[in-house]
């Protein structure tokens, strides 16, 4: 029987809500709002890429994300863009005012990628790539640090520490699905995972539903209730012609429906307190 005393301890949300949270572009991520990070796997041209930023700003994404160098599973893949993704990725920032979020898998990149990028993202395939992280570290620059494929929360958080103890304390965790013995769907979005951290680490929390999900029609409903278990922000892929896509087309959402998909999950967000600032409240 619970004494009448006794004070219910705060739940994750509720210590959450006293979070200061990261500072990225003189935003902050992580106390209380939430963030939405959007934008295509990968830049492969400068068209494609600037309508892609501009839907995702007008529709209220707070970053945007696009890939330069692409982590593929063949090399045979397109890989990526290199360096000059970056220069279109600069000039979607300029255009939009959406801060970047771009990966980064080799060290020797790093000061090309530090020069646009707002914030590294750091990829499930590199979660423990020591030297990589050291380097982000620092660099200084905000960190989105991917769970890897088979990697535990504790094994997370402690390559979390790798960039930390560099001095850089800007490092949001993101889940983007584990591997199981379900081969239904890409990967299994570990929604636990959410509170969990949030009891391990005072970190943003972000999860990633594209990579989970491999298919356009689960993307929509695994991001509402990532929203709603209190993540402190969504990254999700979007396209102007997924079916044209050389990166993960499947899973793109279609940039002409993404203002209404970012309209259900703000309600979502809302079940957990959490509020995505509106762009005029950011200038
Ligand atoms: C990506 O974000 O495009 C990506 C490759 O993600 P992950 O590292 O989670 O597979
Ligand atoms: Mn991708």
């Amino acid at each position: 029987m619970i004494a009448r005393q006794e004070i219910p301890k705060p739940t994750a949300w509720d210590s959450q809500e006293a979070r200061p949270g990261i500072e990225v572009a003189g935003r902050r991520i992580g106390d209380g709002s939430f963030t939405m990070i959007a934008g295509p796997c990968a830049v492969e041209s400068r068209e494609q890429t600037l309508a892609t930023a501009r839907a995702v700003a007008d529709a209220g994404a707070t970053l945007l994300r696009g890939g330069a160098f692409k982590p593929r599973t063949s090399p045979h893949s397109f890989r990526g863009l290199g360096r000059e993704a970056l220069e279109i990725l600069a000039e979607a920032r300029a255009l939009t005012g959406l801060p970047v979020v771009t990966e980064v898998m080799d060290p020797r990149d790093l000061e090309a990628v530090v020069e646009v990028a707002d914030v590294i993202q750091i990829g499930s395939r590199n979660m423990q790539n020591y030297p990589l992280l050291e380097e982000a570290g620092r660099s200084g620059v905000p960190v989105l640090l991917k769970r890897g494929l088979a990697s535990t929360l504790e094994e997370l958080v402690l390559s979390a520490e790798y960039v930390l103890k560099e001095g850089n304390p800007a490092v949001m965790l993101c889940e983007r699905g584990i591997r199981t013995f379900e081969p239904a769907y890409r990967f299994t979005l570990d929604l636990t995972a959410v509170p969990v951290l949030k009891e391990l680490t005072d970190l943003p929390v972000i999860v990633d539903p594209s990579h989970a999900a491999g298919r356009r029609e689960l993307v929509e409903p695994l991001s509402l209730a990532a929203a709603a278990v209190g993540a402190d922000g969504l990254i999700v892929e979007v396209h102007p012609q997924p079916e044209e896509a050389l990166c993960d087309g499947a899973q793109a959402l279609r940039a002409d429906e993404f203002a209404s998909y970012l309209e259900r999950v703000r309600a979502a967000a809302a079940l957990a307190r959490r509020a995505l600032p509106r762009l005029e409240a950011l200038v």
